[in-house]
C-alpha cells in the first residue's frame, strides 16, 4: 500500500516516492537536540513522531538512512556556558549524553547518524563561501556574514516555500543577527557571526575573520554533507517552519541551484494541561520529571503516540494515567498469545477466522494515510477484544496465537511499545527447525534428525510435545 504524507512544501497529502530510481533508499534529516537543557516532553513529541515516520518507511520496505544533528553551537547554548563558567564541549556533552538516555527510555531507534555542528565547521565555511560566490552572501560592516534576500529572490528563487510571508514590512538589506526570529522580521539573515567578547573563548578561525556559524547553516551544511544537496525528507517541529527551514532552503538551494528536500513533514506542537509548557507555570516536564512519578518512557511514549502528528496535543499526568491502563490490556493479551503460541511452528500458518493478516492490512491501510494513528490504535484495540474473547472461549490454537504474534510483532515494529521478555528465536534457527518438521511429515527421518544436530550445533534444542514443537536454548 502507497504511503501518503502530508508535505509542507505542497500542502497537502501527497504519495510518498524516494528521489532513488530503484526506490528504495530513503535520505530522512531530523532537527536534533539544542544540547543546552534537558529536552522537554514538548521536544519529545516531535523526536517520537521521527521515530514514527522511520518506523513507518521501514515497515513500508524502504532502507532509511536517519539522519539527526546535534546543535552544539548556538545563541542559547553560548549564553548557557559563560553563565555556568564551564567549556562548551563539558557543558553540551552532558546534555547530549542524557538526551540519547532519554532517546532509548522512550523506544526511539537510534538515528545512523548524529553529526555536530562543531564537527562540520569546514562544511559550514565552504558553504557559505560558495554562496559568496554566488553573489547571495555578503560580509557587513560588523564583520558578520549575511545571507542576502533580495539578492536570493533576483536569481529567480523563492523566499517563503513553507509559510507565506509578508514583505512588506521589509526593507532590502535590512539584517537579523539572531538565531531565532519572529515572521515580522523577514531580513537578511546571519550565516556567520563575527566574534565578539561576550563569546568569549568560542570561536573558530575562517576567511571571513573569527566567528561561528548561524544555526540555519549548520542544518543545511549538514544534510548535504551527509545525505546529498537534494534528499527525500526533513522533518521538524511546526516552530521550526520559519525562519529556520525557510532559511536551510534558501541557503541550500541558493548554493546549489537543486531543489533541497522532497518532503517537509512538521509536527504539531504539544500543550501541557492546555497550555504552552513554562516554568513559572509548573507545567514544564522533561521525561526525567515523569519518571521520578513513577511513570515509564513506553508509557510515555504510547502517550505520546496517541494524537495525530498534525493535531495540537495535549499532555495530562491523567492522560499518562490512562496509558498505563491502555498498555496493561495489551501486555495481557500479548503475554498471553505467547504462551500459547511460543511453541507453535511454523508461524505463519493462520487460521482465516483469526485473520491477523487483515489486522495487518488495517493496521498498514491506517498508517499508511498520512500516519493516521488514531485509526492505528483503533485497529489493535479492536483486535486485542477480539483475540481477548477467542482466548476467554478457548478457541484460538497455538497456530493460531503464533500467527496473531507474528502480525502484532510487525505492528510493534512501528509502534514500538511491545515489552520484548523472551529471547527472540533467530531466523535461521526458525527455518531450521520448519525444514525440520518439513521433513518428518515427509518421513525423511534421516533428514529431520540431521537437523536436529544441526540446531544442537547452533546451541539450540528442539523437542516434539502433543502441542507442536518447542526450541530451548542450550
Ligand atoms: P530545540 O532543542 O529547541 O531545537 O527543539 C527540538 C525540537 O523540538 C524542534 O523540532 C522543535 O520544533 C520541537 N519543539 C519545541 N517545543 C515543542 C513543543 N511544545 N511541542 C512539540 N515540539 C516542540
Ligand atoms: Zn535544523
Amino acid at each position: 500500500m502507497a504511503l501518503k504524507l502530508f508535505n509542507t512544501l505542497s500542502r497537502s497529502v501527497q504519495e510518498f516516492a524516494p528521489l532513488d530510481s530503484a526506490g528504495k533508499k530513503v535520505g530522512m534529516y531530523c532537527c536534533g537536540p539544542t544540547v543546552y537543557d534537558f529536552a522537554h516532553i514538548g521536544n519529545w513529541r516531535t523526536f517520537v513522531f521521527a521515530d514514527l515516520v522511520r518506523r513507518t518507511l521501514e515497515f513500508s520496505g524502504y532502507a532509511v538512512q536517519h539522519v539527526m544533528n546535534i546543535t552544539d553551537i548556538e545563541d542559547k547554548i553560548i549564553k548557557r556556558v559563560r553563565e555556568n563558567k564551564t567549556t562548551l564541549r563539558e557543558f553540551t556533552g552532558k546534555f547530549e549524553t542524557a538526551f540519547l538516555d532519554d532517546l532509548k527510555a522512550l523506544g526511539c531507534r537510534e538515528p545512523h547518524v548524529k553529526p555536530h555542528a562543531t564537527e562540520y565547521i569546514a562544511e559550514i565555511i565552504a558553504l557559505i563561501e560558495k554562496l559568496i560566490a554566488r553573489g547571495i552572501a555578503y560580509q557587513a560592516s560588523d564583520g558578520s556574514v549575511y545571507f542576502s534576500i533580495t539578492k536570493y529572490q533576483g536569481c529567480g528563487c523563492n523566499y517563503g516555500q513553507l509559510l507565506k510571508l509578508n514583505f512588506d514590512g521589509m526593507r532590502a538589506g535590512e539584517r537579523v543577527s539572531a538565531d531565532e526570529y519572529e515572521k515580522e522580521s523577514v531580513a537578511d539573515f546571519a550565516l556567520w557571526k563575527a566574534r565578539v567578547p561576550d563569546d568569549g573563548d568560542i570561536f573558530w578561525p575562517s576567511p571571513f575573520g573569527e566567528g561561528r556559524p548561524g544555526w540555519h547553516i549548520e542544518c543545511s551544511a549538514m544534510s548535504m554533507k551527509v545525505l546529498g544537496e537534494s534528499f527525500d525528507l526533513h522533518l521538524g517541529g511546526e516552530d521550526l517552519k520559519f525562519p529556520h527551514h525557510e532559511d536551510e532552503i534558501a541557503q541550500s538551494e541558493g548554493a546549489t541551484g537543486k531543489p533541497f528536500v522532497k518532503f517537509w513533514l512538521h509536527g504539531a506542537h504539544l500543550l501541557v494541561e492546555g497550555k504552552k509548557m513554562s516554568k513559572s507555570l509548573g507545567n514544564f516536564f522533561t521525561l526525567r520529571d515523569l519518571l521520578a512519578k513513577g511513570f515509564t518512557g513506553r508509557e510515555v511514549r504510547y502517550l505520546l503516540l496517541t494524537a495525530h502528528y498534525r493535531e495540537t496535543f495535549n499532555f495530562t499526568l491523567d492522560g499518562l494515567a490512562g496509558a498505563k491502563t491502555a498498555l496493561a490490556r495489551i501486555d495481557e493479551c500479548v503475554g498471553k498469545l505467547r504462551e500459547i503460541g511460543r511453541d507453535a511452528l511454523p508461524r505463519v500458518q493462520a487460521d482465516p477466522q483469526v485473520n491477523p493478516t487483515n489486522l495487518l492490512a488495517n493496521f498498514t491501510a491506517a498508517i499508511s494515510d498520512d500516519l493516521n494513528i488514531s485509526a492505528a490504535w483503533g485497529v489493535v484495540f479492536e483486535w486485542v477484544r477480539e483475540t481477548n474473547k477467542r482466548l476467554a472461549d478457548n478457541s484460538l490454537s497455538s497456530t493460531d496465537a503464533a500467527a496473531n504474534l507474528a502480525a502484532w510483532e510487525k505492528i510493534d515494529s512501528v509502534l514500538g511499545i511491545s515489552v520484548k521478555t523472551e529471547t527472540e528465536i533467530p531466523a535461521e534457527i526458525l527455518a531450521l527447525a520448519e525444514a525440520r518438521t518439513a521433513a518428518k511429515q515427509a518421513k525423511d527421518f534421516k533428514r529431520a534428525d540431521a537437523i536436529r544436530d544441526e540446531l544442537k550445533s547452533k546451541g539450540w534444542v528442539i523437542e516434539d510435545s502433543p502441542k507442536g514443537i518447542k526450541l530451548k536454548k542450550m
